[in-house]
């Protein structure tokens, strides 16, 4: 096939047929239904995958329980070390895996190395963790009393994860729950199975030359169904899900209803502001990119532009231009700029919205539509559309995974902060100006109230560093950098007593 995607998968040990469900190097028989992985690229049959059955999930999750008994007393810095070896052992596929991700989910090339090389940057940065997972130490009110606190693990933590980024979120998630002495079982997206399938390849040989036991790592495949064993399971203390809103609400009360954790990463409905003082060409450059990239499919693609109206005119005129030299194709060609969408499910929903938001009223400034002909007989090229909405529009409050770039005018500031405010979701935002006070103003208490706010930096493209997640019906959620370990862990208070007596907190007297 092209691209040499047949090598790079007889390399990543794909077959035609794979058995979906593993403990780690094991994988198990199940009566579960084979399932087809269609490239968006060229509507291909990748692969087949076989489903997860009852009997499977549950020899996964009582493998997963036996492992957790030895990883959560091996010495987080020695969990690092394995850790560091998997990412070693990506930086060897990074090209294959990368290609991988391309074909299977239909970013570019460069977008699936960069998936990749955010897999290689959260092991280090979880490497380095495993020398910290801090607790505090405090002032305990009682004479010859010590007070602190420490960070045990949870035990076996379930990871759904959605298309769009069908490995690197996976690894946001597992990394860190390892050094943080954490098991997983991850069910990746049913539209993204075979990079699940590779991923679990790659980490199995790390755990088998380390002699470490089966069940670090559970693999299951399926859809919702076996989404739903996950959330209903009590001996998963966290669930950690990614994907739409939709999904969200229904594993956040699943999870609620048995009083578990749920870490929940879901949809956003991303603005950029363009003030009058803005760089032009920086906001031009990072609106296309947020609007366009990854075909409109990231959870941080801007979605929204609002434009103070002295610059509107010029900024329309420019995205126009910019879009008329957008070039559709097969995203392992890296002369393309935009690829498929995942499906021709994702087609209808495209072509849905942007008929229902000219209902509305909106104008469409930059026309919609599906590729067809050579190159494009998967039936998932759409080309990127830019179209005047008002912020009320039904359409424009929810998020429509493809490239549909909504814009609209404001006059001041604080109207513009309204409208970027003025959604159900709260995952990233951005404002391009050069005035210190309005980019003060969009990051204060009163300003942006998403997850993530900008500068002079378009929505989507955050670094794993920061903690990664949104507000509102984005589900609340952090991931990745900064102290989002804390998630994947349990905090224990102690209080050591050092002295020959035992004073009550509080003063309170009790003698007999
Ligand atoms: P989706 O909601 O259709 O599916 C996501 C995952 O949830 C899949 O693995 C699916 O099988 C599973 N699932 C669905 N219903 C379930 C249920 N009832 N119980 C258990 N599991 C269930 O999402 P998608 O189409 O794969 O991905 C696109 C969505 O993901 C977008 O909304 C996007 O914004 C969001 N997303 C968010 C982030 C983030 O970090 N905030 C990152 C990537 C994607």
């Amino acid at each position: 096939t092209q691209f040499g995607i047949k090598e790079v998968l007889q390399r990543l040990g794909i077959s035609s047929e794979n058995k979906g469900t593993s403990t780690g190097s094991h994988w198990l028989d199940s009566t579960g239904t084979y399932f087809e992985s269609i490239s968006p690229v060229d509507g291909t049959v990748i692969a087949r995958v076989q489903a997860t059955d009852a009997a499977g999930y549950e020899a996964v999750v009582s493998k997963a329980a036996e492992a957790y008994q030895t990883w959560r007393s091996m010495p987080a810095p020695q969990r690092g070390e394995i850790v560091r070896q998997i990412g070693n052992a990506l930086r060897e596929v990074k090209d294959d895996l990368g290609k991988l991700v391309s074909y299977e989910m239909g970013k570019s090339y460069q977008e699936g190395l960069g998936e990749v090389q955010e897999m290689i940057d959260i092991c280090d940065f979880a490497v380095g963790l495993s020398r910290q997972l801090y607790g505090l130490t405090m002032h305990s009110e009682r004479p010859g009393h010590r007070m602190y606190e420490q960070w045990h693990p949870l035990g076996i933590v379930g990871i759904i994860s959605a298309f769009n980024f069908p490995v690197a979120v996976w690894s946001w998630n597992s990394m860190i729950a390892w050094v943080c002495g954490d098991v997983c079982i991850w069910k990746p997206s049913e539209k993204a199975p075979i990079s699940g399938i590779a991923c679990q390849h790659i980490i199995a040989k790390v755990f088998e030359a380390n002699n470490l036991p089966e069940g670090l790592s559970g693999l299951i495949m399926g859809d919702y169904k076996i989404g739903e064993l996950m959330t209903n399971d009590h001996r998963l203390p966290l669930i950690s899900a990614t994907g739409s809103v939709r999904m969200g609400k229904i594993v956040g009360q699943a999870v609620a209803a048995r009083l578990g954790r749920s870490l929940l990463e879901l949809g956003g409905n991303n603005a950029i502001i363009i003030s009058e003082q803005a760089d032009l060409d920086i906001a031009i450059r990072g609106a296309l990119f947020g609007a366009v990239g990854t075909a409109g499919q990231r959870c941080t693609t801007t979605r929204r532009l609002i434009v103070q109206e002295s610059v509107y005119d010029t900024v329309k005129e420019r995205l126009k231009s910019a879009y008329a030299k957008l070039v559709i194709g097969n995203p392992l060609d890296e002369k393309n700029h935009v690829g498929p969408l995942i499906d021709t499910d994702a087609v209808k929903a495209y072509l849905n919205a942007i008929e229902k938001v000219k209902q509305e009223g909106g104008k469409e400034l930059v026309a919609g539509g599906v590729l067809e002909g050579e190159g494009y007989e998967s039936g998932c090229y759409v080309k990127p559309c830019i179209i005047e909405a008002e912020n009320h529009y039904h359409m424009v409050q929810e998020e429509t995974f493809a490239p549909i770039l909504y814009l609209m005018k404001y006059k001041t500031l604080d109207e513009a902060i309204a409208i970027q405010n003025g959604v159900p979701q709260g995952l990233s935002s951005s404002i391009m100006t050069l005035n210190m006070r309005e980019a003060e103003a969009f990051l204060s208490a009163a300003g942006s109230d998403c997850g993530i706010a900008n500068v002079n930096i378009g929505t989507s493209g955050a670094e794993i560093g920061g903690a990664f997640g949104g507000e509102k019906e984005t589900g609340g959620g952090r991931e990745s950098g900064s102290d989002s370990w804390k998630a994947y862990m349990r905090r224990q208070t102690n209080t050591i007593n050092y002295s020959d007596s035992l004073p009550l907190a509080q003063g309170i007297k009790f003698d007999i």
